[in-house]
């Protein structure tokens, strides 16, 4: 199968919003007027962000849901996306599976894909989306003292698995396929987003963890946090389970150098919380408060007796020397 018979079979559809999709040497897209584009990029290496023998249902699903995610940061509506594809080899049954995962997402947020590029190489996929923001989109730089912190969903359990699959850390098999199905298939709070423009102050997606990611919108904003350790280390799930026995600071190491889950962390006054609340129920989301923000520059986390706790590694960064 060439380049152009696998594009045709596994990358195309008629547009549906587009007025050009893939098989044109660009696609087009008529904005909505009053709106703007949000554009995002994410490029999944092997090896790098996943393993190679990854089922490829999910590896199509995340490929997808870790753009997906960087929209609902800044509560975008998800619009379209290219695909650019590396592949060593054609694999009928590996492509028709990584298709699946990649369509059944992009069906669920009526996200088009339009076009990219596809060559051989090492397994290496990048896929850049495009959504639309009407009127204040959420920003990183947003973070006002006073502002209350949340987080939706649930924190940890990806690295966890990626520990567990590294051979680094025991976990029962119950709790491991509960983690990887958080590591392999993110959920991208995308209606969340989307629910809390005109609400929350800042926003951000957590890719790298709950520490580095936060300290993007302190710096961002020029602020500093409290965060309540209690709260923070049970966002960790796996901690909610009778087979866990990694105990209350294992469970916020995890939390804080967390990475891939996916989840947003965002600020809002406390006059909002009940529109944040409302926010929540009506996207059927998750969430749970695990601070505050502070004039104070620096990410502070407390105890239960309120006193601060020692910090130790940082967020994970790809160029960064050990
Ligand atoms: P060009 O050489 O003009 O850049 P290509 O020959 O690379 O175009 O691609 C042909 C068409 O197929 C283009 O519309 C391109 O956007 C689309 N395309 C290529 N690879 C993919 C892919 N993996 N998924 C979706 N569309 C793709
Ligand atoms: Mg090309």
């Amino acid at each position: 199968m060439g380049e152009f018979d696998l594009i045709a079979r596994y990358f195309t559809r008629p547009p549906v919003r587009a007025l050009v999709g893939v098989g044109d040497d660009c696609a087009l897209l008529q904005p909505r007027p009053g709106t703007q584009l949000a554009i995002s990029s994410d490029m999944l290496v092997a090896g790098r962000h996943f393993f190679d023998d990854v089922n490829p249902e999910h590896l199509g699903h995340k490929a997808l849901a870790v753009n997906l995610s960087d929209l609902a940061a800044c509560g975008a509506r998800p619009l379209a996306f290219t695909l650019a594809l590396a592949l060593p080899e054609v694999q009928e049954p590996w492509l028709a599976a990584f298709a699946r995962g990649l369509w059944s997402l992009a069906d669920a947020h009526g996200c088009e894909l339009i076009g990219g590029d596809t060559t051989r190489g090492p397994l290496n996929i990048c896929i850049t989306v495009l959504g639309e923001t009407e009127g204040q989109p959420l920003l990183r730089s947003a973070a006002r003292p006073g502002d209350e912190l949340y987080v939706s969903g649930t924190l940890g359990d990806a690295r966890l698995a990626l520990q567990a699959l590294q051979g680094q850390q025991a976990l029962p098999p119950e709790l491991l396929a509960q983690a990887r199905q958080r590591l392999e298939q993110p959920t991208p709070r995308v209606a969340l987003g989307l629910a809390l423009r005109g609400i929350a102050h800042a926003a951000i997606d957590l890719s790298d963890g709950l520490r580095g990611d936060l300290g993007h919108v302190l710096k961002a904003s020029g602020v500093g946090a409290v965060v309540e350790a209690e709260a923070a280390a049970g966002l960790l799930a796996a901690a909610r389970h009778p087979g866990w026995r990694g105990g209350a600071s294992a469970a916020l190491e995890a939390v804080l150098a967390g990475g891939d889950d996916y989840e947003l962390a965002f600020t809002a006054p406390p006059a909002a919380r009940e529109a944040v609340l409302q926010a929540a129920r009506q996207t059927h989301t998750p969430l749970t408060r695990i601070g505050r923000i502070e004039a104070e520059p620096g990410l502070r986390v407390l105890d239960a007796q309120g006193r601060p706790l020692p910090l130790q590694a940082t967020s994970f960064d790809h160029f960064k020397s050990p």
